[in-house]
């Protein structure tokens, strides 16, 4: 089992990364790539954590990446984090902003202190929309997530606040700069119309992008068909991953996603590390 998109509570995952890790090896995963949002801080504590472990530890992050109008995520897997600092940075820095004035937004509708909550919440100063939704949860101002997001913190709502991440050529750019390879995240995700998702993927492919991620949390089986059509038409390789964040925040668990249709090429064939590892882990069948 391979999962390559999960979350510790270094983005917004309610876990350590030695407790993911704890989880991946009770759930038998051979390979696990730990894709914080804009952030490689869980990495070595994972890689210590892993040390002397039946399982192989990719390096990931997940980049938010101004595309068009459009927020993206992109992957980057394989990557050696030091050379990603500066982008780090970049994206802390427009983070710690946005949530601040999502924070002033908040408080114009009658919740005070909203940011300073949701560092307490998320134990870190970086925080995003999902830490805000909990903190309206818990304040009671909402009797549930998504009407954090419908009434408040999603696009035209009262405490949304556009972002100003970096854009698709930067984050893949810095990706393969850093040794890595770039993925987009759950594609279908992003309610684009079949043009506008081939004008991504083009201009993905065109800028170095390698795969996409055919199968996420809650893929349906007819979804990673369309994705893995795309992936043959586009030249594209296929990733896996759960997308976990915490029991009661995902719907999936650690690497139980489905599984890759079998005419993908992996995005992790070409892995030393990971086809060393006498697993098959193209085994894509069933
Ligand atoms: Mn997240
Ligand atoms: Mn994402
Ligand atoms: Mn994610």
């Amino acid at each position: 089992m391979i999962d390559l998109h999960c979350h510790s509570y270094y983005s917004d995952g309610l876990l350590s990364p030695e407790a993911l890790l704890q989880l991946a090896l009770d759930a038998d995963i051979k390979c696990l790539a730990l894709t914080d949002h804009d952030t490689c801080d869980g990495l070595e504590r994972l890689h210590v954590a892993a040390k002397g472990k039946p399982i192989t530890i990719i390096n990931g992050i997940e980049l938010s990446v101004q595309w068009k109008k459009h927020d993206i995520h992109i992957l980057g897997l394989d990557i050696n984090p030091e050379n990603l600092n500066l982008v780090i940075e970049q994206q802390k820095t427009q983070r710690i902003d946005r949530a601040k004035s999502i924070g002033l937004l908040l408080k114009a509708c009658g919740v005070d202190n909203a940011y300073e909550k949701a560092c307490e919440v998320a134990g870190h100063n970086r925080v995003g929309r999902p830490h805000f939704a909990a903190v309206l949860l818990q304040e009671g101002v909402v009797s549930d997530i998504q009407m954090a997001f419908k009434r408040y913190l999603g696009r035209g709502k009262p405490a949304y606040v556009s972002s100003n991440w970096i854009n698709l050529t930067e984050a893949v750019q810095a990706i393969v700069n850093a040794g890595g390879v770039a993925v987009i995240a759950h594609p279908l995700k992003y309610k684009l119309t079949r043009t506008k998702l081939h004008e991504l993927l083009k201009a993905f492919k065109m800028d170095g992008g390698a795969g996409i991620e055919v199968v996420s949390s809650e893929t349906m089986p007819s979804d990673a068909q369309t994705l893995a059509g795309l992936c043959s038409r586009f030249e594209l390789l296929a990733s896996t991953g759960s997308d976990y964040h915490g029991t009661g925040l995902s719907r999936v668990p650690l690497g139980r996603q489905m599984q890759l249709p079998s005419q993908c090429t992996p995005i992790w064939h070409t892995w030393k590390g990971v086809r060393g590892h006498g697993v098959d882990f193209c085994n894509t069948s069933g």
